[in-house]
């Protein structure tokens, strides 16, 4: 059973935990006002079947391989230590073989590979290093109003080092933004409060017992801090992930503007993002065969139009506090 994040009673090991960074994404358009940095820990709570990130869920290093690039020189399996790479065969009826469970993510695969068919996804950061490269781009935060997101997986997974590496950043006086589902114990996503200029938060549906059963979180949980942040007067952002068959039928939609109706004049925006396959690739070359929307053609403008006109007349103004597709020209 998955418990909520950062909890000091069962889960611990977060207070010691350093994430590994997958991406430091500069010239980030969608995840936050203005043109921003995007910081990528790899980890979450969470199991979207739809994650377009799929790299960030595990916390663990992983090895992405595209087989396309591929020479069949061997090199990574003669340099293997675990036999995780091998070759399976001899002479022209030879295979080269991946077995992830046996791989520790050593990059040994990686370093010898002369193609770029092996990529490590998850490098060891020190806070210092991750601060001195987020803050690089900081005239083009200045002259787009942009800044810096944390995001992930999910921030709140790593609750005791994502307190600290947001008050490091807030040092630096820019823009700080953080991108969570909020599946985390309340008293983690307070201490952020003071550092946080924009939280940028999910609700995947209104349904509590298919947000338990798909993703694994319990929806309130996420509704009371979204509230408790709303109460401190921080200010959010919504996103609605709208996904083909989870949660885009009339009654999905009704229950997303009832709930964000009362909360109108005191969230930012509501921000509606439509699903798109972006991510299949990337479960391909991480060995994953569990991608559920895999030729699920990517959402058009059309099919949420009804939602977008729902929000509207619950009082949301399209271009201001109500988006589709992210938040370019937006502020907070
Ligand atoms: S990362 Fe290390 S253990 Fe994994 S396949 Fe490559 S060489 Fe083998
Ligand atoms: S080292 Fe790279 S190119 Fe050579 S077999 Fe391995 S993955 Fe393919």
């Amino acid at each position: 059973m998955r418990t909520v994040p950062g909890c000091d009673s069962c889960d611990t090991k977060n207070k010691i935990i350093r994430p590994l960074i997958t991406n430091i994404q500069r010239y980030s358009l969608q995840d936050g006002p203005g043109i921003r940095t995007t910081i990528f820990l790899k980890g979450c709570s969470l199991r979207c079947p739809w994650c377009h990130n799929p790299e960030t869920q595990r916390t663990l290093p992983e090895v992405n391989y595209n087989v396309e690039n591929c020479s069949g020189c061997a090199k990574c399996a003669e340099h293997c230590p675990t036999g995780a790479t091998y070759i399976e065969g001899e002479g022209t009826d030879s295979f080269l073989r991946f077995d992830r469970t046996k791989c520790t993510g050593c990059g040994e695969c990686v370093r010898v590979c002369l193609t770029g068919a092996r990529e490590l996804i998850g490098q060891s950061l020190t806070i210092d290093e991750i601060v001195k490269e987020a803050v690089a781009d900081r005239l083009f935060f200045l002259n787009s109003g942009g800044g810096i997101t944390i995001s992930g997986g999910d921030p709140l997974y790593f609750p005791h080092f994502s307190i600290e590496l947001a008050k490091r950043l807030k040092n630096e006086h820019v823009h700080l933004a953080v991108e969570t589902a909020a599946f985390c114990q309340w008293t983690y996503l307070e201490q952020l409060v003071e550092y946080i200029d924009l939280f940028l938060i999910d609700i995947k549906t209104m349904d509590a017992a298919k947000y338990k059963k798909h993703i694994k979180g319990e929806l309130g949980v996420i509704l009371k801090n979204l509230e408790n942040l709303l109460e401190k007067k921080a200010s959010v952002r919504v996103r609605l992930p709208i996904i083909p068959g989870f949660n885009d039928s009339l009654s999905d939609y009704e229950a997303f503007v009832n709930y964000l109706g009362q909360l109108r004049g005191k969230i930012a925006s509501v921000d509606i993002l439509t699903f798109h396959s972006y991510g299949e690739k990337k479960y391909q070359f991480l060995g994953r065969e569990d991608y559920q929307y895999r030729s699920v053609p990517n959402m058009t403008y059309k099919p949420i139009k009804v939602l977008v006109d729902m929000l509207t007349e619950a009082g949301f103004l399209p271009g201001v506090s109500l988006t589709v597709g992210g938040l370019i020209g937006v502020n907070t």
